[in-house]
């Protein structure tokens, strides 16, 4: 027999069928018992009566969480045993056979709860349990749905998907790279991408407009409360663009997906105010103000955009130099080229952030498009001959007609989290590392081999243990 997916079931009152699933709970009433049986798609009880035998023995035995399959007919349940708590309360099944296709183990938590009462650490060891639980499932669901949307929003508006280069040279976003040992050039590394900053650009020169992925980004820093070592951007890059357009994009973009994906929800302002941001480094002494009218309501998103930033941060590097407040190739705006030699600190940038319930979930900006700016800007930041060089690539790329562009990356683990009014976003990545770093599902970090080493003409220091 063929298998039937739980929510299906409600089709097929007086068939019979065969369920796939794990026993969600098993309530024994002596002669009767009761098995709630569950895939993916949803939850069903089955009644197991005292014959045939052999039937009712074996649903004695199974626990919850083993694997299962079960055939039986349909039935719609009497008006009085309706549960109209659950989708297919109105439904039973009656077995008739049931096969026990793979035990478990007694899980170390339960999984039947939302699982906030349960120490993370244990949680992220046995990670493959905890997505079990329906709201984490809820989660990772509405994240491909998000994912989904954002992929079929953009092609529409005829942007093409591209994947960069994971193993990559070190990009300036202003973090520690994570670095890869090359075997073939010993001594040399690759590094895995702060994100896609610079091949986006490249992008365009290449002669693609319209650009988006949903890239991974790796950065070194110290573990601080909820940051990851790995995030995912929605990373976008288009030609021929402004300020405006930028902005226009992504509003459309999470307007409709609320619209579709998230009824339930409400904007706190439409269209989403501009702020600048003088004006509300003044009144909230933050770049990323909370505009919600009513911040108790989990249903308000208060979206808003920040423009007109500086282009250089007012803190100044340990050597004096000047620090790009977004990043290095972020063009100053028109009317300040000029301050960029005597005033650069007044030059005010083509940066626009998004924030969201307080939190800065997109930034971006319409990037230096002429080589002279940019090494001007190089200098500024005090760019060494040898870091200059590090980009020679970027600025000879500059010297074959670089259509004007700009773009912006949305980071989807803080929207996700948002969305889903989660208060870290580890709660809406399947795989998170710990707050500090670790994958306790994996042990990662973890020492490598020996002989690993040896082949890379690495040596390292252990940390002694204990
Ligand atoms: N690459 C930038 C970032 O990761 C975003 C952008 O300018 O598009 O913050």
């Amino acid at each position: 027999m063929k298998r039937t997916k739980i929510k299906n079931l409600k089709e097929k009152i007086g068939d019979t069928v065969k369920l796939l699933g794990r026993i969600d709970i098993r309530r024994d009433h002596g002669k009767l018992i009761f098995l709630d049986i569950r895939d993916e798609t949803g939850k069903v009880q089955v009644v197991v009566l005292p014959k045939p035998e052999n039937v009712h023995s074996l649903a004695d035995q199974v626990r919850p969480e083993w694997i299962v399959s079960a055939e039986g007919e349909v039935k719609s349940r009497p008006d009085k045993m309706i549960n109209p708590d659950e989708p297919l309360g109105n439904i039973e099944m009656e077995l008739t056979s049931l096969e026990i296709i793979s035990e478990s183990d007694t899980p170390p938590f339960d999984l039947s709860t939302d699982g906030y009462e349960v120490n993370e650490e244990i949680r992220m060891k046995y990670r493959y349990l905890d997505i079990r639980r329906k709201r984490i499932q809820d989660n990772i669901r509405t994240r491909s749905s998000v994912n989904n949307f954002t992929r079929n929003f953009l092609i529409k508006k005829d942007f093409i998907e591209i994947e960069t280069p994971i193993l990559t040279r070190s990009t300036p976003e202003g973090a520690r790279d994570y670095v890869v040992p090359s075997r073939i050039y010993r001594g040399s590394f690759y590094a895995l991408p702060q994100s896609p900053q610079q091949y986006k650009q490249l992008l365009m020169i290449g002669g693609f407009e319209r650009y988006f992925q949903i890239a991974r980004c790796m950065r070194d820093e110290d573990t601080r409360g909820d940051r990851q070592p790995e995030f995912t951007q929605l990373d976008i890059e288009c030609s021929f663009i402004d300020r405006e357009d930028v902005m226009a994009l992504v509003e459309e973009m999470f307007t409709k997906m609320i619209t579709e994906l998230f009824p339930n929800k409400h904007m706190t302002e439409t269209p989403w105010p501009r702020l600048n941001h003088k004006d509300i480094m003044e009144k909230y002494g933050s770049d990323r103000p909370d505009i919600r009218k009513n911040p108790d309501d989990p249903n308000e998103l208060g979206f808003a955009w920040v423009v007109d930033f500086p282009l250089f941060e007012k803190e100044k590097s340990e050597l004096g130099y000047l620090m790009p407040e977004h990043h290095m190739f972020t063009a100053p705006r028109k009317e300040d080229l000029k301050k960029l030699s005597d005033a650069p600190e007044d030059v005010i940038s083509e940066q626009v952030d998004l924030t969201l319930n307080g939190f800065e979930i997109a930034g971006g900006s319409i990037r230096i498009h002429e080589a002279d700016v940019q090494k001007t800007v190089f200098d500024l930041i005090g760019f060494s001959k040898k870091q200059q060089e590090e980009f020679s690539h970027l600025l000879d790329a500059f010297s074959y007609g670089v259509p004007p562009h700009g773009g912006i990356a949305v980071g989807m683990d803080r929207l996700l989290a948002v969305l889903q009014g989660e208060s870290s976003i580890r709660e809406v990545i399947a795989f998170p590392k710990t707050g500090e770093g670790r994958d306790l599902m994996m042990d990662i970090p973890s020492e490598i081999e020996e002989g690993q080493l040896n082949e890379l003409g690495l040596k390292t220091e252990r940390k002694k243990k204990g």
